[in-house]
């Protein structure tokens, strides 16, 4: 079964017009599918609906071959996992930060997603030191190590789905790299979709899926997609 299959999806908000209208199209499993298109298209509605904030109004979502609307609500947050960007970050350590996040994972775990995400060198890290200069180790996190701390702190709980709303910020050319590195790595623990903002996600997604005006107008990879355009 594809990681994620929706079919026929509708939903709209009390007194709008359609915010999804009839949205179909399947994510490979272990693959990085991203969803493209201009503001008011239906990311972020899509987004609430894969973590069941709300309920299709018609049409079906599944999860490997499972319907999500048949799942209860702690297994839809145990098996979908959400890249919370904006989490704040605790006092302490970026380990101690990971290992609050997930309190049951072992020590294997938490090193085989330190080095995922290229952290390991960092777990000393002071993740909510933006505004405090502690010695001269530069303690705090640039822009870039955060988003990799948040899909560090999602892939520890083992999700099957991983969503991701990539932020837009501009990243240096090494933080770019990781942070492509970590997601190709979340990858290949579990399927991932993400809401690109950047254009080298768009060019190496396995597939991307063109949100207008609450459909899809295009699927394919980014070659397919010039090529049809
Ligand atoms: P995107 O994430 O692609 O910018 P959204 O999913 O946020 O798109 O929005 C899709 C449509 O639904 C837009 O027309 C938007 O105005 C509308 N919408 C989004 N959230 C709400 C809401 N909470 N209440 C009413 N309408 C909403
Ligand atoms: P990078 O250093 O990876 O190029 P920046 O440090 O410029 O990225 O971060 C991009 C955005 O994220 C900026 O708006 C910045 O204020 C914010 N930001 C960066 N680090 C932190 C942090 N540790 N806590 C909160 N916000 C941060």
């Amino acid at each position: 079964a594809p990681g994620i299959a929706l079919h026929g999806v509708k939903f709209q908000y009390a007194g709008r017009s359609a915010a999804l209208d009839g949205v179909s199209f399947e994510a490979p499993a272990g693959g990085r599918t991203a969803i493209v298109g201009p503001s008011g298209a239906g990311k972020t509605t899509l987004f609430a609906l894969l973590q069941r904030f709300y309920e299709p109004e018609s049409g079906l979502i599944k999860v490997d071959g499972v319907d999500i609307a048949k799942m209860t609500r702690a297994e839809v947050r145990r098996r979908i996992g959400y890249v919370e960007q904006d989490a704040p970050a605790l006092s302490g350590t970026l380990e101690s930060n990971l290992r609050y996040a997930a309190p049951d994972a072992t020590d294997d775990d938490l090193n085989e997603v330190l080095h995922a995400t290229r952290l390991t060198d960092l777990v000393e890290r002071l993740p909510d030191g933006l505004n405090t200069m502690v010695g001269t180790r530069g303690v705090a996190l640039s822009g870039g190590e955060r988003q990799r701390l948040a899909i560090a702190r999602a892939l520890l709980r083992r999700p099957q789905v991983l969503l991701m709303d990539e932020a837009t910020s501009q990243l240096d050319a090494r933080n770019e790299v990781a942070l492509r590195e970590a997601v190709d790595q979340a990858a290949e623990r579990c399927t991932v979709l993400l809401i690109a903002h950047r254009l080298s996600t768009v060019v190496s997604a396995d597939q991307i899926v063109v949100l207008e005006r609450g459909r899809v107008v295009a699927t394919g990879t980014h070659d397919q997609l010039l090529d049809a355009s």
